[in-house]
């Protein structure tokens, strides 16, 4: 038979998916035999049931009275009892902890002549009526469905007219009155009367917190930190105690350690004669736990041994909430505690070092998105006023800058040694060197793949995009906010990639230490002794093997210091950018074989010179180098504009240059609508002839290089956009014979692996027939997830994405954390039927997703052999992967 109903002495710590946190923790502290108020928990079954059916499930209320008399019992009073009433609260406790999402009732029990009672037992009045108030306005709004400002307006009208300045002004007559006038309120608003009945307002309160589950507040508290929706909240009943009955009562939050730093050793807050709502709610100033020690120096001595015996107990930083009533130290709650990423690391390394936990477990309890803070420099939240605008926090990072609205303004001012923000109202290619000489990147469109986002992510640039709000003028050189603030080029803005928030002026930052490490090896402080604890620890134990996106040497070197182990994705397109995007554009819209040979020929020195350096950088470890995948447009001259230019020149009555108009013919041929699914990756590869030629002769001719200057280089040819094997049986041939071709040559046998990526569905349902071709497969999860899903990359984050976060359609962006049904099931399909035509085919991923924590975890399991990432997730990527071996 289903049960519903728990006392605490027969829960455990390990129950929170039944009793919630609360209730779990209270049983465990009440087995630990600790001074818990008894009680009992009504679990999140009873709240699933009630919540589905509309109905208490059948046998809860029995239950609910059999464990209420148990209680009853043990105190040796009744609820409500008329002379010494026994008084309940009433909590929610869902399994992950929601702070103040959902109901609590207090003083449950109280009514007209069991207060009296109260008055009695406490000595005194005001305490009683107080009390009473209390419960019939908190009952009136959470159970009842008054609104709470009504209650609030009253309380104000009573204070007027008793020139009272605060609530403490009010005296047991003055209360008494407030409890008519808030019970004619209920009357007057729900036809109903506030029930008498100690029992009745214990279910009433019971179910209450139930339905609080699916308020709103509750919602999107959620929906926010991706709880599930059906879990239900457990509801714990517990004998009320006093911690406002004077002087020697009191309440407070305690933590076993500093929960911002770490640090071991008592840390809190206590405020005397208070109830709990009233520490947390900051109405009076609180003092430092330690203070207690001259208060009470009993409660204290006994409130230290509860947190020692707590924090071995769970081996973890514990936080406590406690009450003292005249004298009696109760504990009334307890969880392993929140904690900032600093701190996350710091409480592992010192528990490790304590004997408390090891080290598998300190990486456990650590986190590659808490790494990622760790490293970049943040703004002093002390600091931070309203933001002038939100946007996608796109990468993250703290920023200060002046404004700059172009690429080449960017550069200009950063080379007179002045900090700039790039603002765009999205960035090309043709931007990357103002992104380059920018310490942030600010777009009001594009998502978190966005050609922005992207880039700045690479280059560990801030980045926010996607920040709608603003009007992007680039040619008045200005943008505007909604309240209509006007910001000019050349004014200094704050930009926090973490939170995607921009501000005016500069905003105060903290450096990293944690960075600082990674770049130099240098330990500063426990907390990057502990980044690198942990670090190390994930490499002993993980599968996964760590690659960085990187096209350029400084990148490389950036990349392999930060403990990349190869090269998993050269972009060669981006080595095309600024000055040599003219050569591509030529060699694209050539119209004689003579004059693509020629683009071809100044375009092999230069991409051989970019290998070499950065096979040189990765010497002795794999380098994956793409074959050329821009979308056309990337490199060919603005249409719109080039179409204007020669329309204002025949609208003068003068012949336009012939030039331009030849360009604007070929620009129109050329033109796609859609350019992601049109001539790129292995399609241009294999209509442009020679260009594969020559980018595996610049490959071939750097490995050549490298060997003869006694190197050891790993290159790899990876082939982009494939979707059927002959795509890749064709250049591959081509492939081949220009390898042939340079070691006949040179007299140096050049052997790289040939690959493909897997980034269109196609791919990933033929993957066993594309393996008889592919020596390894790389998953290209940015193009896989926008072609399985049909979302454009470069739009639909910007554009609907927050609208469907908010209805549930997914939990997180497909673009940032892999879909494991849809694109998942595909890599799993690709995974098993290239391995079953290829046995040990190596497998990795370099979308965007290979620094993502959550779908690290997913290759992890889904059997790839390396995940590939920006040089500056790869420290995120190691921990991450060594958690998901664990
Ligand atoms: C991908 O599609 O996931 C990928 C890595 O290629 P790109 O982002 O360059 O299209
Ligand atoms: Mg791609």
């Amino acid at each position: 038979m289903v049960r519903y109903v728990y006392d605490f002495c027969e829960g455990r710590h390990d129950m929170a998916d039944l009793l919630g946190g609360k209730g779990a923790n209270l049983a465990e502290m009440t087995r630990l035999r600790l001074p818990v108020p008894p009680g009992f928990t009504v679990t999140t079954d009873a709240c699933r049931a009630f919540l589905g059916a509309g109905v208490e499930p059948e046998g809860m209320s029995d239950e609910v009275s059999r464990h209420l008399s148990a209680l009853e019992d043990s105190a040796g009073r009744r609820l409500g009892q008329q002379d010494d009433p026994l008084l309940v609260s009433v909590r929610s406790g869902a399994r992950f902890s929601m702070p103040g999402m959902m109901d609590t009732v207090l003083d449950i029990g109280l009514n007209d002549d069991s207060v009296v009672g109260l008055a009695e037992m406490s000595g005194s009045d005001r305490f009683a009526w107080d009390s009473y108030r209390r419960l019939v306005q908190m009952f009136g709004s959470t159970v009842m469905g008054v609104d709470a400002a009504r209650f609030e307006e009253a309380m104000t009208r009573l204070k007027e007219a008793c020139d009272a300045p605060d609530d403490l002004y009010l005296d047991a007559n003055d209360l008494a009155g407030l409890v008519e006038t808030y019970k004619q309120l209920i009357l007057d608003e729900t036809g109903q009367a506030f029930p008498q009945s100690p029992a009745e307002q214990l279910r009433l309160a019971i179910l209450a917190v139930f339905r609080s589950w699916n308020g709103e507040r509750a919602r999107l508290y959620r929906r926010r930190e991706q709880i599930p929706d059906d879990l239900g909240t457990a509801v714990t009943v517990q004998r009320m105690v006093y911690g406002n009955l004077g002087a020697d009562s009191g309440s407070g939050v305690a933590f076993t350690r500093d929960p911002a730093t770490g640090r071991p050793g008592p840390y809190g807050d206590y405020l005397a004669n208070a109830q709990g709502e009233d520490v947390v709610a900051g109405i009076r100033n609180t003092v430092p736990l330690t203070e207690l020690e001259h208060i009470d120096a009993r409660s204290y001595r006994q409130l230290r041994d509860h947190m020692a015996t707590l924090e071995r107990h769970y081996r973890d930083l514990c936080d406590i909430e406690f009450t003292i009533e005249r004298g009696t130290l109760w504990m009334l709650q307890t969880r392993v505690g929140k904690r900032t990423a600093e701190a996350a690391f710091a409480i592992a390394a010192e528990l490790v070092e304590e004997g408390q936990i090891t080290p598998e477990e300190a990486l456990a309890r650590v986190s590659g998105e808490g790494l990622a803070r760790l490293m970049f420099p943040r703004f002093d939240a002390d600091a931070t006023g309203e933001p002038l605008a939100h946007g996608l926090p796109a990468s993250p990072g703290a920023a200060v800058g002046v404004a700059v609205f172009d690429s080449a303004e960017a550069v200009r001012r950063a080379e007179t040694g002045e900090k700039v923000v790039l603002v765009r109202q999205e960035t090309t290619p043709d931007d990357l060197p103002g992104m380059v000489a920018a310490e942030a990147v600010l777009t009001n469109r594009g998502g978190k793949t966005s050609h922005a986002a992207v880039v700045a992510r690479g280059m560990g640039k801030v980045c926010v995009c996607g920040a709608e709000d603003l009007a992007v003028n680039t040619e008045a050189r200005c943008f505007a906010t909604p309240d209509g603030t006007v910001v000019q080029e050349g004014t200094v803005i704050s930009v926090d990639g973490s939170a995607g928030a921009v501000y005016a002026g500069a905003v105060a930052q903290v450096a990293s230490p944690a960075m600082r490490y990674l770049e130099t090896g240098e330990r500063t402080d426990g907390v990057t002794a502990a980044v690198a604890g942990a670090l190390e620890q994930a490499d002993s134990v993980r599968r996964l093997e760590v690659r960085a996106n990187a096209d350029t040497a400084e990148d490389a070197r950036r990349a392999r210091r930060f403990g990349a182990q190869g090269i998993g994705l050269c972009r060669t397109e981006h080595m095309f950018l600024g000055e040599r995007r003219k050569l591509v554009e030529e060699m694209i819209l050539a119209r004689t074989d003579a004059e693509r040979d020629r683009a071809l020929a100044a375009l092999l020195p230069l991409q051989r010179q970019d290998f070499t350096d950065i096979l040189a950088a990765m010497d002795g470890l794999p380098v994956t180098i793409r074959l050329l995948d821009p979308p056309l447009h990337e490199f060919l001259p603005d249409r719109t504009e080039l179409a204007v230019r020669v329309a204002a020149t025949q609208a003068r009555g003068e012949q336009p240059d012939p030039l331009e108009a030849e360009l604007l013919e070929a620009v129109n041929r050329m033109h796609e609508e859609n350019p992601m699914l049109g001539l790129r990756g292995v399609r241009l590869g294999l209509v442009v002839p020679g260009l594969v030629a020559m980018q595996v002769r610049a490959v071939a001719e750097a490995v050549v290089a490298r060997t003869r200057a006694g190197g050891s280089p790993q290159a790899e040819i990876m082939v982009p956009l494939v979707g059927a094997v002959e795509e890749l049986r064709i250049e591959r041939t081509e492939v081949a014979r220009v390898l042939a071709e340079v070691s006949e040559e040179s007299g140096v046998p050049v052997r790289c692996p040939v690959g493909t990526m897997i980034e269109l569905p196609r791919a990933a349902l033929t993957a066993g027939r594309i393996a008889e071709e592919a020596e390894f497969f790389s998953f290209g999860t940015n193009d896989l997830t926008q072609t399985t899903w049909g979302f454009s990359r470069d739009d639909v984050e910007a554009a609907f994405f927050s609208a469907y976060l908010d209805k549930g359609v997914f939990p997180a962006s497909p673009f940032e954390t892999i879909d494991p049904d849809g694109v998942g099931r595909l890599v799993r399909i690709a995974v098993d039927e290239g391995r079953a035509t290829r046995p040990g085919l190596k497998i990795g991923v370099c979308g965007e997703h290979g620094g993502d924590p959550d779908s690290v975890h997913f290759f992890h399991t889904a059997g790839l052999d390396y995940v590939s990432c920006s040089p500056f997730r790869v420290p995120v990527a190691r921990l991450e992967a060594g958690r998901a071996a664990l």
